[in-house]
């Protein structure tokens, strides 16, 4: 064992650093991340965070809306926590520097997000994830938190049912390390990268969530993909939901407000299933443009609403599209955005191992369900990185202390792994898998999914599985290789892709992001239920679990 500490947070987004200042004063924590923690996808962040502050909205309306909007797949206690939590989340970042957008009084603005019956999302302009993460990241530094930037971490070191550690790369010597620690968060975002069409950032692999799968803890709920609507047509670069927020339109190629036909009350500001849905139908149905987009238009909201509310939008289109929102409006399909689905644990972060916690996109706690509003992973990576972070804070109290012959052990064979890939000198080029994963997610388990498709992807995504085992990277440097690193990621991509759509194979429903054309109802009797993949010596297994209902009753979802 090289290394000790008393808690490892593996990432180094919003949900990372907001447990590791939450445990920096009274424990030896240190945060591991595979980039810089201000590369995290967090950055990213546009439209902005939900909370209900204002005396007109309630926190009771903020967990309905959230709930109606997870198509009641939402386990109803993790809401209530989220929605109770959300003012002082946002108030604290704020404390702590966050420059939010203002109303002309002075207080936090906040704007209309698609299914909210309120607007109540927070925003710093268009760039509402750069200010809070700069800021958390600021206040991590503050406290003394130690980062190890630039490891990967490869695996989880489980002793019986608890975890003592991991085993991480260091990316810049090559060498694998044992980390031990009583415990360990995982903190590694969203998967949005086993899709081709996505708005992620490349690092967001899933890389925590497949070790855990590997490690015998159960995923939860995979198969629910959310899909944005709005990204830009060519390069699926985000679009906020912000830009329909301030008043934009989606137009067909008959100039038709189409979503007039899929949801009257709402809208564009429907939730971001039911828009991805109507857009791919108009497409589907010949109402899109020739190449197959429809268009965002925010022509009508003047150049000084546009410049001063989404900068950033603007130059996007500008420099990635050629074209100048002002003038012209904006050609947008739908593209792979969050993961609903997750690491299975409760809303403490607590999995199925002793010492083992999860949050941020990459746990499943679930407080999203079937669909996430938007507005409402931010703030989920705030108000849960908390309430991890003590929960952690607690267990520490009477947790022993790790068992190093297990780390080491570990680390002699993920060193024999890694060695393994590095040395083979004949093999398929990752690349050529990867692009094969991509077509088959993209094509099959998209917004609109069948029996039939998803046979096809399964079967393909074995097959790529079984191909993976013989890579070759050409190059077997060890000092900051990443084609290693790609390989590993491709590695942990193809374990997450097969569970996402065993997932939906299995759900033979329609419910939120999950949308079955030979099964386009929902589903309560059979379904109303979280699915739980785990993996066992046999291959995986499928459970189902219930769902955690509460003061809000069922009921069919219309807006
Ligand atoms: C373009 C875009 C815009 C968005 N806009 C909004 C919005 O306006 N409002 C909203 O609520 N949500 C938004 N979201 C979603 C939201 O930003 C994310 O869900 C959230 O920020 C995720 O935070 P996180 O802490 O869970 O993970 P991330 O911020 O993704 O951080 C993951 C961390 O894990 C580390 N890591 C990963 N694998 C490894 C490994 N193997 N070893 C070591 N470290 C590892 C990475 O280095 C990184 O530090 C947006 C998402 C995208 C993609």
């Amino acid at each position: 064992m090289d290394y000790l500490h008393d808690v490892v947070v593996v990432g180094a987004g919003l949900s990372g650093l907001r447990v590791a200042i939450e445990l920096a004063d009274s424990f030896d924590v240190v945060v591991l991340t595979k980039v810089h923690p201000l590369r995290s996808h967090s950055v990213a962040a546009q439209g902005g965070i939900n909370a209900a502050l204002r005396p007109d909205d309630s926190w009771e309306s903020h967990a309905f809306d959230t709930v109606k909007g997870s198509d009641y797949l939402a386990d109803q206690d993790v809401v209530e926590v989220l929605a109770r939590n959300a003012p002082l989340a946002v108030i604290e970042n704020e404390r702590w520097g966050t420059a939010f957008s203002r109303t002309p009084d002075g207080r936090i603005a906040q704007r209309p997000f698609g299914g909210a019956g309120f607007p109540r999302t927070c925003y710093a302009a268009d760039r509402t994830g750069h200010n809070l993460l700069h800021t958390t990241y600021e206040q991590a530094l503050r406290r003394g938190v130690h980062f190890y930037e630039e490891w990967f971490v490869t695996s989880l070191v489980r002793c019986g049912d608890r975890v003592c550690g991991v085993t991480a790369l260091k990316i810049p010597t090559g060498q694998v390390h044992g980390i031990g620690a009583r415990a360990v968060v995982i903190a590694t975002g969203g998967f949005g990268r086993i899709y081709g069409n996505s708005t992620n950032a490349l690092i967001n692999t899933g890389d925590g969530a497949a070790v855990c799968l590997r490690t015998g803890v159960p995923l939860k709920d995979m198969e629910f993909v959310q899909f944005h609507p709005t990204t830009l047509y060519g390069s699926n670069i985000l679009i906020t939901e912000g830009a329909r927020g301030e008043g934009g339109h989606l137009l067909n190629a008959d100039g038709e407000r189409f979503m007039q036909r899929y949801a009257p009350e709402k809208m564009e500001l429907a939730p971001r299933d039911i828009v991805a849905r109507a857009i791919r139908t108009e497409i589907i149905e010949g109402r899109g443009f020739e190449d197959g987009y429809v268009h965002l238009d925010l022509r009508h909201l003047g150049a000084d609403r546009i410049k001063e509310r989404l900068p950033g939008i603007r130059e996007i289109c500008i420099h990635f599209a050629g074209i100048d929102p002002i003038d012209e409006p904006i050609p947008v399909v739908p593209g792979q955005h969050y993961s609903m689905g997750g690491i299975d644990c409760n809303v403490r972060g607590e999995t199925v191992l002793s010492g083992l916690y999860a949050v941020g996109e990459t746990a499943c706690m679930s407080v999203h369900g079937a669909n996430r509003l938007g507005g409402n992973s931010l703030l989920e990576t705030l108000v849960f990185g908390r309430v991890v972070g003590q929960a952690v804070g607690e267990y520490l109290k009477s947790a022993s202390s790790p068992d190093s012959a297990a780390v080491d052990e570990q680390v002699f064979s993920e060193r024999q792994r890694l060695q393994r890939i590095l040395m083979r000198e004949r093999g398929e080029s990752p690349a050529t898998i990867r692009k094969a994963m991509h077509r088959a997610m993209d094509e099959y388990a998209g917004v609109f999914r069948d029996a039939e498709g998803l046979t096809h992807a399964f079967r393909e995504i074995g097959r790529l599985r079984e191909r993976y085992q013989k890579v070759a990277l050409g190059d077997s440097d060890e000092r900051f290789n990443y084609a290693l690193i790609r390989t590993l990621e491709l590695g942990n991509m193809l374990d997450l892709a097969e569970t996402i759509v065993l997932g939906a194979l299995k759900r033979e429903e329609s419910r939120g992001a999950h949308w079955r054309t030979d099964f386009p109802a929902r589903d309560d009797k059979r379904f109303l239920k979280h699915t739980l993949i785990t993996k066992t010596a046999e291959g995986l297994k499928v459970t189902y679990k219930d769902v955690t209902l509460g003061r809000f009753e069922v009921k069919e979802r219309t807006y």
